[in-house]
This record gives C-alpha cells, sequence and structure tokens, in this order.
C-alpha cells in the first residue's frame, strides 16, 4: 500500500471566525503551532512501520506510546477544529430538533444538566486532556474524561464532541479560567456537525 502522509487540516471558518469566544491569536498558535508538529512529529515516526498505511483512526486505536500520543492528538484536534462554527452563524431554530438533543435530554435529563456534568468533567480533570461526549454501539451517551491525547475509540466508544482542556487551548485568552474558557465554548458548537457524526454512529450498528 502507498504511505499516508497526513497533513494539516484546513479550517472550515476564517482565523477570526470564533473570536471572542477562541481569538484568533490562539487559533494561529493551537492549530497553525500544535496541532502542525503533531503533524510532523507523526510522519517521521510512522515512516517504515506498520502505521505508514493505516487510517488515522486504526494508528489511534492501536499504537501505544509517542506513535499513539501524537495520532491521538492529530485525531482529538481535527474533532475539535471542525465541531465550532461563528456564533452568528449557527442557527439555533433548528437545534432542538435534532436527534442528538433528544438522546442528550433522554441520557442527561435536560441540555442544562448536560452542560452541568460535562463543564464538572472538565474543570475537574487534572492535568492536561479532553472531555469527550459520546455514544457507544447501542447510541447511549456518555461524558468521559481523557487525560493527554486519550479518545474515547480506545474504549469502543464514537467521540462526538469535545473540549481541549491542554491550557495552551485556552491560556492566551482565558489565562487560568479554564472554567470560564469551558462555558464560553457551548456558544460556538456546531450542533448539527454532531448530529452528523451521531447519525453516522448509529448507522454503524
Ligand atoms: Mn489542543
Amino acid at each position: 500500500m502507498k504511505p499516508l502522509s497526513f497533513t494539516l487540516i484546513e479550517l472550515p471558518y476564517a482565523a477570526e471566525a470564533l473570536e471572542p469566544v477562541i481569538s484568533r491569536e490562539t487559533i494561529a498558535y493551537h492549530h497553525g503551532k500544535h496541532l502542525q508538529t503533531y503533524v510532523d512529529n507523526l510522519n517521521k515516526l510512522i515512516a517504515g512501520t506498520e502505521y505508514e498505511s493505516m487510517p488515522l483512526e486504526e494508528i489511534v486505536a492501536k499504537a501505544q506510546g509517542a506513535v499513539f500520543n501524537n495520532a491521538g492528538q492529530i485525531l482529538n484536534h481535527n474533532l475539535y477544529f471542525t465541531q465550532f462554527k461563528a456564533a452568528k452563524e449557527l442557527t439555533n431554530e433548528r437545534t432542538n430538533e435534532l436527534t442528538i438533543m433528544h438522546a442528550i435530554e433522554r441520557e442527561f435529563g435536560s441540555f442544562e444538566a448536560f452542560k452541568a456534568e460535562f463543564e464538572q468533567k472538565g474543570v475537574t480533570l487534572f492535568g492536561s486532556g479532553w472531555v469527550w461526549l459520546a455514544a457507544d454501539k447501542e447510541g447511549r451517551l456518555q461524558i468521559t474524561q481523557e487525560p493527554n491525547a486519550g479518545n474515547p475509540i480506545t474504549k469502543g466508544l464514537r467521540p462526538l464532541m469535545t473540549m481541549d482542556v491542554w491550557e495552551h487551548a485556552y491560556y492566551i485568552d482565558y489565562r487560568n479560567r479554564r472554567a470560564a474558557h469551558l462555558q464560553a465554548l457551548w456558544q460556538i458548537i456546531n450542533w448539527e456537525e454532531i448530529e452528523e457524526r451521531y447519525v453516522i454512529c448509529k448507522g454503524e450498528r
């Protein structure tokens, strides 16, 4: 098989589109520097190995150590950056009708209760990592805390939505205020994208 070479994803919005929730400067560092470094590292690490021709999700499911860390961070950031939309472009009228919204209300009691649990898990994750909304094979939802480069794929779950709690995600804009950053992110979550991920994962059953 032809060796794959991973590339930096393009953002589906302008670098300043998520302001004031996420600044252009944070996007420049987070996407342009941090994610680019993970891409460059992974390409070097997998050259000439069994991972060279594997899709990213398979590498994350199978690898350990440095290959896992860099592949996990690419997958995590790809899902993270593509789940946002400028707040002014979000069409909230349709959001309440989405399957994912009904599933959230069923699983957590209400959207507010879901948000509270998600933020609490983000604030209490010690050190660097990710909080995820993930679905099992039956389409049941859960919120998971994953340290460092973790992704719920390694638990047999499908990742739907995530918040990055590495300091590089918020330190320029929010300094040490992780909770304030997490609270603000709800304004730019593109629920139609999360719906697509949820519908695809339900289709895999
Ligand atoms: Mn990050």
